[in-house]
């Protein structure tokens, strides 16, 4: 995270595969990988007299991308390590990490070091730096409600800035990340993120799989330990490792409608799970809406929605981006058709 590292030469892959960085294990080749792993290697990039002005691709873990093609332009890995405390008061203890750190190792350091606060995201694959994007969520917590602040480099103004949470802009799987003009065309690259943990801890266990599954291991009063251990436990039963079964995740958002709509839609599907907004719109269960119309399991050539959970697209073996899109588009045709629900994808299509 500091800007002194050693100058040794920018680690530069020419023709490189990126098989092997992405969670789905869809071929694609980039002209150029650039392995950052300081924010003075950052700097060089933009002081380069070729790779300052070339297209860029901002790469983490690669478990939230779907690769379509060839990238014509610069892969920036993104791999700045470190973790520290940053800050402390009697309210809350900031911890800053380094945007290439693994996710999952950080949110176990937390709780190592004796700072709770971000266990419900446990064993979310891909990097820090990546968190804030798409304002990661799992288990009742959106990681914007645990972040102090974000700093990242522009490359199109060939500065450095930093944003706190309100300028983040968080959403449900949504930030100013996410907008046009901002990431989707690689201007922006994260390089560190502060995280506020809060001192007056409270297990967050208002989500209903978490609850069952500490009351099945008998833990009336869970510690931060216990609900990460709870979280691992579910998460390892339900969602395929991407390591045996290339996936990114849930593939498409949880889609929110009218109250008109889901009412209508209540009325001839009382089982059909939904959750009320604060904007009097209501959030329906995207898994259901799949699995109700025959897709939990099936297979579209390489690509299916897996069987134990239907929103999650699987790589079945050898897949390319244009089968994924195919597949992608039979589930929303058949989601729209019986529902007249529109889904939309989470991972990022390049
Ligand atoms: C099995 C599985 C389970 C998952 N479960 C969840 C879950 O429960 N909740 C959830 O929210 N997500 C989940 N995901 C999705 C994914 O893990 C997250 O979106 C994660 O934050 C992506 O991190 P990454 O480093 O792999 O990002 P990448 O896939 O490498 O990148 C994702 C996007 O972020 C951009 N990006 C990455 N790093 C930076 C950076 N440093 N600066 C600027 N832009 C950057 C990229 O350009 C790209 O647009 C899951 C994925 C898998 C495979």
């Amino acid at each position: 995270m500091s800007a002194s590292a050693p100058r040794v030469p920018l680690n530069v892959q020419l023709r490189a595969s990126l098989r092997e960085h992405n969670s789905f294990g869809l071929p694609a080749v980039a002209a150029t990988l650039v392995r950052l792993a300081s924010e003075s290697d950052v700097k060089r990039v933009v002081d380069h007299p070729e790779y300052g002005r070339a297209p860029k691709l901002v790469l983490g873990g690669g478990s939230n991308l779907v690769l379509t093609g060839d990238f014509d332009g610069l892969v920036l890995h993104m791999a700045i390590a470190g973790k520290r405390v940053w800050r402390e008061d009697d309210e809350a203890v900031y911890i800053e990490a380094g945007a290439g750190e693994n996710w999952h190792e950080f949110v176990e350091w937390t709780l190592a070091h004796g700072y709770p606060g971000l266990e419900n995201l446990s064993l979310i694959p891909g990097t820090v730096g990546a968190a804030p994007v798409q304002n990661i969520g799992a288990y009742g917590l959106e990681v914007g409600e645990r972040l102090h602040s974000v700093t990242a480099w522009d490359f199109a103004r060939q500065a450095l800035f930093t944003l706190d949470r309100a300028a983040c802009r968080f959403a449900y799987r949504d930030s100013l990340f996410k907008q046009e003009g901002w990431h989707l065309d690689g201007r922006v690259a994260i390089v560190s993120v502060v995280f506020r943990l809060p001192r007056n801890y409270r297990p967050n266990i208002g989500y209903a799989d978490l609850r069952l599954e500490l009351a099945e291991r008998g833990i009336a009063e869970p510690g931060a330990r216990d609900v990460a251990d709870a979280v691992i436990a579910v998460r390892r039963r339900k969602l395929p490792d991407p390591a045996v079964t290339p996936n990114a995740g849930s593939f498409f958002h949880n889609p929110v409608v009218e109250r008109t709509q889901a009412d209508a839609l209540l009325a001839a599907y009382p089982k059909l799970p939904h959750y009320p907004q604060a904007d009097g719109r209501v959030k329906l269960a995207a898994g259901w809406l799949i699995e109700q119309a025959g897709w939990k399991g099936k297979n579209l050539g390489p690509v299916g929605m897996y069987e134990k959970q239907a929103l999650v697209l699987v790589n079945r073996g050898g897949a390319s981006g244009a089968d994924v899109r195919a597949t992608m588009a039979a589930v929303q045709a058949a989601v729209r058709e019986k529902f007249a629900v529109d889904l939309s994808p989470e991972p990022v299509f390049l």
